[in-house]
């Protein structure tokens, strides 16, 4: 490793540190069939709520949803489980999705799954004395449980930074400037590690050197533009 120029790792999860399998056939699905009892047993937040109700008053003007929304179990569930049929990226839904899964990871319901040569490479990175830095889409919370309750144990001392979509979409090359302003660095001492090469392109194109992560069940990429990894240890600097 060239330690004078790199001292951030930053990672992506789904598809990179973590199956894309766990995400869409355990995490998701846990957090719809849990909705309903979570609703029923669980008060909401005013901030949750107005969340929610900006979503709505745009879904009923244009007629994609028709209920009004209002603050119990079943009008909340119909309103969250429209919301999810249709992928809607919403603060509220995301928070209450969040809530559902760290109920699930600590009561033991939920484990998440780490690719094992993640916790070498971490114990790697540390033992440069470089940082671990997280970005992906999933909130801020959803990120902190899943490496705390993993199938290799706590990984959260490893981490030091943690970054959701409130820097900006992953897609968009100003988000790696505001990660690199916030941790305080130029993007040339970062390296990036994810399976979208849209994603490592946004990164590449401020002078974050960036790496595709072919995993098990990823889609199969073409590109010549960056180093393409199917597992951490075969990371050579
Ligand atoms: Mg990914």
């Amino acid at each position: 490793m060239n330690s004078t120029e790199i001292r951030h790792f930053l990672f992506d999860i789904e598809g990179t540190t973590t199956p894309i399998s766990f995400v869409h056939e355990i995490l998701f699905p846990y957090s719809k069939n849990n909705l309903l009892n979570y609703l029923h047993n669980n008060k909401i937040s005013n901030l949750i709520f107005s969340n929610l109700k900006e979503d709505h008053v745009k879904d009923t003007k244009s007629n994609h949803y028709k209920n009004s929304l209002e603050n119990s179990s079943e009008s909340l569930f119909s309103y969250l489980e429209f919301l999810i049929s249709v992928d809607r990226k919403n603060s509220g839904l995301k928070e209450i999705q969040g809530e559902i899964w760290k109920q699930g990871y600590e009561s033991g319901d939920i484990k998440s799954q780490i690719f094992p040569d993640t916790l070498d490479f971490f114990q790697f990175i540390q033992s440069k004395n470089k940082q671990i830095n997280i970005y992906s889409s999933g909130s801020i919370l959803a990120q902190k449980l899943i490496f705390k309750y993993s199938n290799l144990g706590d990984l959260s001392a490893y981490i030091t930074n943690y970054f959701d979509t409130g820097v900006g979409p992953k897609r968009d090359s100003n988000s790696y400037i505001t990660i690199s302003k916030s941790l305080n660095c130029n993007p040339k001492e970062i390296i990036f590690f994810t399976d979208i090469q849209e994603e490592a392109d946004s990164a590449f194109s401020i002078g974050i050197k960036s790496y595709i992560m072919l995993r098990k069940g990823n889609s199969p990429i073409e590109t010549i533009k960056h180093p393409i990894l199917n597992s951490f240890s075969e990371w050579r600097e």
